[in-house]
């Protein structure tokens, strides 16, 4: 749940800077909802559908947040003044997969995306390819995944709409991969029916490569809720629309990122940031002040107290990979500092006050550091 919680935190406080609002829409939608926007018919196999309480009422449960931002959209005249609308969903979804195809927590029944629909005038199209990859970028950078693997989904046999709309989207989608500077892999024929997509493909320890980012450019659902807006020459327009997820399914990311760091996390994602080791029981009240100062500048802490050797604990506290461990004994009692051990350089720093301490943990985490005191370790 901490890193759960963390990386939503995390993309919640970027989208600001890249313009996204956060909306929230229902679990449940009457069918009529995902007959209109194709997934009645498409993809009814792998959702959960029951009645409702009125005569002949159908509800599905959503199994992606699109088609209920189709009908936010719709609920208002839309003008090029407020485009593009970015808008971004945490809620949770749920897929009927078949049970031998769920695999720990990378392939589940219920997970959530750090979904969000873009809707936009056709012309405005590249930027927001070219703001996605920056928002990737960033994103990535402070994760520690590279090796990323750009890929351009071309459209299948069987496809919506006109060849020619779908060459344009085609060509913008290889163009904005190439701008960010990225080699360009073709899939052709891999796209779904309905949109050409780019995918950042990661491969995992074992050589997997998995999906991460992926955005698309939709050919289908404007059209089919007839989404409009009033254009700078006063006539109505179909406004293009993207699918966009940086992390993906959070469960599924999750579970590859354990893999790809082998539970060695940045400081600020680590479950436990700092671990107090008293040298006796004589300390563990000092050492419990200081995890309360600790907590209460929102830094996660523990104190080891068990009567194990002070060895032992700080080899266990290293196994268990935790970013910094904080000996506390007389001297430190005594003078109010602390010396920081690092986990990676094995040794402890200079000691320093505990107010001092606290701060530069809690400097490290709004920054999103891979590790306080990096230039001193
Ligand atoms: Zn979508």
């Amino acid at each position: 749940m901490t890193l759960y919680n963390e990386l939503v935190r995390f993309m919640r406080e970027l989208y600001p800077k890249y313009g996204y609002h956060e909306v929230m829409t229902p679990q449940l939608f009457r069918s009529d909802l995902f007959k209109t926007s194709g997934h009645y018919e498409k993809f009814y196999d792998d959702m959960y559908w029951f009645a409702g309480s009125d005569e002949g009422e159908e509800l599905g449960v959503k199994a992606m947040n699109c088609p209920g931002h189709c009908h936010l959209y719709g609920t208002a005249k839309r003008s090029y003044r407020e485009l593009p609308i970015r808008w971004a969903e945490f809620t949770r979804l749920h897929r009927n997969e078949r049970s031998g195809t769920l695999n720990g927590i990378t392939r589940v029944r219920t997970f959530a995306q750090d979904d969000a629909h873009i809707y936009c005038e056709q012309e405005q199209v590249p930027d927001e390819i070219d703001r996605f990859f920056q928002m990737t970028a960033e994103v990535y950078q402070k994760l520690g995944v590279d090796g990323i693997e750009m890929a351009v989904s071309t459209r299948p046999e069987k496809f919506l709409g006109e060849p020619a709309d779908w060459d344009v989207a085609e060509k913008a989608l290889i163009t904005a991969v190439e701008r960010a500077g990225f080699h360009c892999r073709i899939k052709p024929g891999e796209a779904a029916f309905y949109a050409p997509k780019v995918e950042a493909d990661f491969k995992d320890v074992l050589g997997r490569a998995w999906t991460l980012a992926t955005i698309q450019i939709d050919m289908a659902m404007p059209g089919r809720f007839g989404l409009r807006y009033v254009g700078r020459d006063g006539e109505l327009h179909q406004p293009a629309m993207l699918h966009r997820a940086v992390l993906g399914s959070l469960e599924r990311f999750i579970g590859i990122y354990i893999e790809h760091t082998g539970g060695d996390f940045p400081f600020w994602l680590s479950p436990v940031q700092v671990v107090l080791l008293p040298i006796s029981d004589r300390h563990a009240a000092g050492a419990h002040a200081v995890h309360a100062k600790l907590a209460e500048a929102g830094l996660r802490s523990e104190v080891d107290d068990r009567s194990e050797t002070l060895g032992y604990r700080i080899r266990e506290a290293e196994g268990q990979k935790i970013p910094l461990t904080l000996v506390i004994g007389d001297d430190e009692l005594s003078r109010g500092t602390v010396a920081p051990r690092l986990r990676k350089s094995k040794k402890a720093l200079e000691p320093i006050p505990v107010d001092a301490l606290v701060t530069t943990l809690r400097v490290a985490n709004a920054e999103r550091s891979p590790a306080p005191f990096a230039g001193r370790a």
